[in-house]
């Protein structure tokens, strides 16, 4: 019977699926995916990978149980036309601007690049060697880095000595990328609009949260940076500090680097401000006159604004403001919030569009707006399954 179900998706289109993965340190992410036709066949999330007392000892035991819950899904892996396995990569570097098929080589660059996201990189290569041990197919990287590769100089480089920068590749690299890319076009086919005509900002609101300038389908800024600490409050992230806040820290409370790192990426944000990270837990806070939830959810709404401004600026005008992910889809309050008071640089939303729960890509402005404002959810894993198919043809 699981035989029929998968055969019958490649009776129906000669369609084969492709395995789209996102490795963790400790969970593993799997959807197996229908490029062309955006069907989901399966998905999951293996977690508590090498912990101890979880009996899912690595990544190749994570593959295992994957192997194990598709089954029980009625999907068996030995007779799925797998087409290619496509590896979420979190960073790029400043070598891959494009999705690659995944050799020895750009394993070993892969690798190489953990200095630059040691809490991302080396679970990816953990993932990749797993997936090439268990399926012999191609593999694709699809980095996280790579819509940003085009920011102009001017934006992508720190203020910081150049000899120096260029030893340890210190410069904006930008993330979320794949979903930002996605987005501005899934924004261009709601709009029936020409994608190289339109000057969009993209707010990605999701537990990390991350703003885009594009123009014409081209990303020319972004508010994550070197890491993705860098701009928008997050759930447990600063987002922008003063960087004098590290040598301050360092002085007057004793802390470590290490400290330091771990107090911005993981106590900080709305849960630093508030005590729950979780943004439908903020909303309820605030429902019951939490103040401090009302100042965290107003600290989140005026970075927003800050970035929303510094790229209208930077685009010279824009035609479009689109929200995506966790936050952006569902906060009615936070996008109310956000284009509140913004009408005289033609920004508006329609209470009753905004409103209106959908798991549709919708408008949310107001008739004949001059700036179309936007729901559009984003779909990282068809962005991953699409850019795998047709890399590996
Ligand atoms: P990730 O970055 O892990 O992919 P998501 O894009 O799923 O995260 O976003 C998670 C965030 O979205 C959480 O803060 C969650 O509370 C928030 N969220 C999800 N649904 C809603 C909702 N209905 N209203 C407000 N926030 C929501």
């Amino acid at each position: 019977m699981s035989d029929n179900k998968i055969q019958g998706s490649g009776a129906a289109g000669g369609v084969q699926p492709v395995l789209v993965l996102n490795a963790g340190s400790s969970s593993l992410k799997y959807q197996l995916v229908v490029p062309e036709t955006g069907e989901k066949q399966a998905g999951g999330t293996i977690e508590r990978i090498g912990e101890s007392g979880s009996d899912v000892a690595d990544h190749s035991a994570a593959l295992a149980r994957m192997t194990d819950e598709l089954r029980a899904d009625g999907i068996d892996l030995r007779s799925v036309p797998l087409r290619a396995v496509g590896h979420r990569v979190v960073h790029g570097g400043p070598d891959f601007s494009e999705p690659v098929v995944i050799d020895d080589a750009v394993l070993d660059r892969v690798r190489e690049l953990s200095a630059l996201a040691p809490l991302h990189n080396p679970a990816a290569v953990t993932g990749i060697e797993a997936a090439r041990e268990h399926f012999d197919v191609p593999h694709v990287a699809v980095f996280d880095t790579a819509f940003f590769s085009s920011l102009p100089p001017e934006a992508s480089t720190y203020a910081v000595p150049r000899d120096l920068a260029e030893k340890h590749a210190i410069r904006r690299y930008g993330f979320h990328g794949t979903s930002h890319q996605w987005v501005s076009q899934a924004a261009a086919e709601l709009l029936d609009r020409p994608l190289g005509e339109l000057r969009q900002v993209i707010l990605h609101l999701g537990n990390g949260c991350s703003a885009s300038a594009v123009r014409g389908g081209v990303a020319v800024d972004t508010s994550m940076g070197l890491t993705p600490l860098q701009g928008l409050v997050m759930g447990t992230r600063s987002g922008d500090v003063d960087p004098g806040l590290h040598a301050y820290l360092g002085r007057e409370a004793g802390l470590s680097l290490k400290e330091i790192d771990t107090l911005l990426n993981k106590k900080s944000g709305v849960l630093g401000l508030s005590g729950v990270n979780d943004f439908r837990e903020l909303e309820k806070c605030l429902a019951g006159g939490d103040a401090e939830a009302r100042l965290a959810f107003d600290v989140v709404v005026h970075r927003l604004k800050h970035y929303v401004g510094a790229y209208l600026a930077i685009l010279g005008g824009i035609d479009v403001l689109v929200f995506t992910a966790g936050i952006g889809e569902n906060s009615i309050a936070l996008r109310a919030a956000v284009t509140e008071g913004l009408e005289g640089l033609g920004i508006s939303i329609d209470r009753a569009r905004n409103g209106a729960r959908s798991k549709q890509a919708r408008v949310i402005s107001p008739q004949g707006s001059r700036v179309a404002v936007a729901v559009v959810p984003t779909n990282e894993e068809l962005a991953i399954a699409r850019q795998t198919a047709e890399l590996v043809g």
